[in-house]
């Protein structure tokens, strides 16, 4: 893995190469336990949401990337936050919607909050799901540390590592870009 601070990296950068948003986003989140809200850290456009270059100079909404990167393209919907954090880049917290669902959420919101959390991730015995094993591998493939993983993701280091290296969730390859209207995940049972 190349890292930023590499021999290759920091050539690419004095030949004036922007690294790809995949790289670039994560840098900027504050990544936190699964139910945590992941803030932006940089600037944020006038609404109020972290924004990005996308390598154009065309400045992109921050959470609507994270969503693409993790979750697939979202095509021409929104990218709403449950937890109605507009710095929120976790992609757990994100939703696909219509303008109108868009319009409805802000409605709803202003009466009643809704609570983001719908798993026992503060619990260490918590398990994964497809979803946050796409997380890890993106997250790692973008330079994230297996410490860094195991302490967001609430496993072990030996289980990061056995995610990232394919040998167990072996059916689930990578990020799915294929399939933007991908169901919400389901709401696990708790014990
Ligand atoms: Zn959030």
């Amino acid at each position: 893995m190349t890292s930023w601070t590499s021999p290759d990296a920091c050539a690419a950068r004095l030949r004036g190469e922007r690294r790809p948003i995949s790289e670039r986003l994560w840098e900027k989140v504050a990544i936190g336990a699964p139910d945590e809200c992941w803030l932006w850290q940089a600037a944020v456009d006038s609404g109020g949401y972290g924004h990005i270059d996308e390598g154009t100079g065309r400045l992109r909404k921050a959470h609507r990337i994270a969503y693409a990167l993790t979750r697939g393209d979202p095509g021409e919907l929104h990218v709403l936050h449950r937890c109605d954090t507009r710095r929120c880049c976790n992609p757990a917290h994100l939703f696909l919607g219509t303008h109108d669902d868009n319009m409805r959420d802000r409605q709803e919101k202003g009466r009643t909050r809704i609570p983001p959390a719908r798993r026992g991730e503060a619990n260490p015995a918590a398990r994964l799901d497809e979803f946050d094993v796409l997380a890890i591998r993106t997250l790692r493939s973008c330079g994230a540390s297996l410490r860094g993983l195991a302490a967001a993701f609430a496993i072990s280091v030996a289980n990061a590592r056995l995610i990232v290296s394919g040998r167990t969730w072996k059916h689930v390859l990578g990020v799915n870009h294929s399939n933007p209207e991908r169901p919400e995940r389901p709401v696990k049972e708790r014990s």
